[in-house]
């Protein structure tokens, strides 16, 4: 079954066309990298996943909740779209003026009403679980990037999401905290989580990723999995990209 499906989704930034027609679907427990050149749309992709950004046509379904987006959408309908993914940032979103457990209860107390306790609770055993079990009560600013980072993706977890959608999650990040961000993520995709992760790092798709899909011009003009995306890529502008990022 599919958790997320898009049909003919189309995005365009005054007369900049970014979305020119995307179809994509990801599978229950599936990992997807998005790759492609800069400014190709994989961002705004991802982003008109959860209506972040408004796309002018297409369908975007998220395990059953379908939303046509040559209509305005109803509210609730959005909200229940949104209640379904979670979106990890580059550049981590994080409250500055909230501890690292006031940053991961924030979504559960707020939006899903769950008492602070119990949300309390579940957010030390989540920072627990990417390994920040010690920086409950520190505040944003003493946290290293990729500090930062695992709280962001702790504070997806605990919306109990269908999907999270990781938008470059380490290009903000000095390249030796990358591979304490990826370890988490690497772990979360053992545990079964479906995710779609916009990304250059190629060894994390060689290695995690079901499925890449690349993204050129609007399109997806390639997608596989990654064995075959990066032993034997058919479009030649999926090779010139490859020749360069490795
Ligand atoms: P990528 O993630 O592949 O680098 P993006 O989705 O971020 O690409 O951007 C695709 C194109 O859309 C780029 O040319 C970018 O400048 C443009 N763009 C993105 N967001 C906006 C926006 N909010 N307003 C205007 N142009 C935008």
């Amino acid at each position: 079954m599919s958790v997320v499906r898009v049909r003919e989704l189309r995005k365009s930034f005054g007369a900049l066309r970014v979305l020119d027609g995307v179809d994509l679907d990801v599978a229950r427990g599936e990992v997807v990298v998005v790759m492609g050149p800069s400014g190709s749309g994989k961002t705004t992709l991802i982003r008109c996943l959860n209506l972040l950004e408004q796309p002018e046509s297409g369908t975007v379904e998220v395990c059953g909740t379908r939303i046509d987006c040559s209509a305005v959408p109803r509210r609730r309908t959005v909200r229940e779209l949104r209640g379904r993914t979670a979106m990890v940032f580059q550049q981590f979103n994080l409250f500055p003026h909230l501890t690292a457990l006031q940053n991961v209860m924030e979504g559960p107390v707020s939006v899903r009403r769950v008492p602070r306790e119990q949300a309390a609770r579940v957010g030390r055993a989540l920072l627990e679980r990417v390994g920040l079990g010690d920086k409950c009560d520190c505040y944003p600013a003493k946290l290293s990037g990729g500090q930062k980072q695992r709280v962001a993706i702790a504070r997806a977890l605990a919306m109990e999401p269908e999907v999270i959608l990781f938008d470059e999650p380490t290009s903000a990040l000095d390249p030796e905290l990358h591979a304490e961000v990826l370890q988490v993520m690497r772990e979360l995709a053992a545990e079964g989580m479906t995710m779609v992760v916009v990304t250059h790092e190629t060894a994390f798709a060689r290695e995690v990723a079901d499925r890449v899909v690349f993204v050129d011009g609007g399109r997806v003009i390639e997608q596989g999995p990654p064995e075959s995306f990066f032993g034997a890529p058919g479009h030649p502008r999926v090779r010139a990209f490859l020749r360069v990022v490795g």
